[in-house]
């Protein structure tokens, strides 16, 4: 479904960010992964050394513009273009609005918002050149109820949905295209991590009965980076299972 295409996965290191690295590889892209540091993405291309001279890593500083036009350019440079550049990299919190540390709200907007608008920025700039592309962001099930803590990172998904729209509407005379992707809880490290009766418990109030997979949402980044989608922007899809926060 990806023949010919390069794909940008920010976050592609682990969790839904490799599961999207693995789908769009498997479809036939090439694929450079982002990661925030050497050993991360170094381990990544390890895992992933069958798909060699399709895949390239790098760690730019995602808030910096400068670093991340440069990642990009170097993309192009080796692959020929970017078609697809998906906005994954993201952190979340639970912290109370009481504790919150104005660093740690700095942290979350940066790389949740900021670091999102940056790489839009760069990769907008070489899909116009080329004559179009692909923007998909990852928000999140909070992005329409919020959450009862840790409201920074509700707030950010919030904003996340708010740049998808704007920039749909702003690039389609550009043949860009842009979506977001919001799941619900998802298997990565994290919650693998819990205990198990407590991910009975939160399964159990999912009406399909079930945590996402991370490649349940790697499937709505294949269809959305697609030309099957050809017709798709400002949307944010859902991946669920039609869970309420
Ligand atoms: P994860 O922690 O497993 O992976 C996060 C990725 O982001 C890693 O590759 C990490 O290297 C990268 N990253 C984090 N901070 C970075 C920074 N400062 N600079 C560069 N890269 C950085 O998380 P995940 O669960 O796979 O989450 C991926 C995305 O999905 C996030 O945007 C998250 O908000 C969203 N999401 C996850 C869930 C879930 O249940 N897992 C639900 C809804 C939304």
């Amino acid at each position: 479904m990806l023949k010919n295409k390069t794909a940008i996965v920010t976050g592609g290191t682990r969790g839904i960010g490799l599961a999207i690295v693995k789908k769009y590889l498997e479809n036939g892209a090439n694929v450079a992964i982002t990661g925030s540091r050497q050993e991360t993405v170094d381990k990544a291309m390890n895992e992933l050394a069958e798909y060699e001279g399709r895949i390239m890593g790098m760690f730019p500083d995602l808030c910096n513009p400068d670093e991340v036009a440069k990642s990009f350019e170097s993309v192009k440079n080796k692959f020929g273009s970017v078609d697809i550049l998906a906005n994954n990299a993201g952190i979340s919190s639970r912290t109370s609005l009481y504790d919150y540390t104005i660093e740690e709200f700095s942290k979350i907007m940066d790389i949740n918002i900021k670091a999102v608008f940056v790489c839009s920025q760069a990769a907008a700039r070489i899909m116009k050149e080329q004559g179009g592309g692909v923007i998909i962001n990852t928000s999140s099930m909070v992005s329409k109820y919020g959450q009862p803590s840790g409201c920074g990172y509700p707030m950010s998904k919030f904003a996340v949905d708010g740049l998808t729209q704007s920039l749909a509407r702003e690039l389609a005379k550009d043949k860009i295209r842009v979506n977001a992707v919001a799941p619900g809880v998802t298997k990565t490290d994290m919650v693998a991590a819990l205990p198990k009766d407590m991910v009975e418990r939160i399964s159990a109030g999912i009406p399909l009965g079930r945590v996402g997979e991370p490649v349940d949402i790697a499937n709505a980044y294949l269809y959305l980076a697609s030309d099957i989608a050809d017709y798709v922007t400002g949307v944010v899809l859902r991946v669920d299972g039609a869970a309420m926060t």
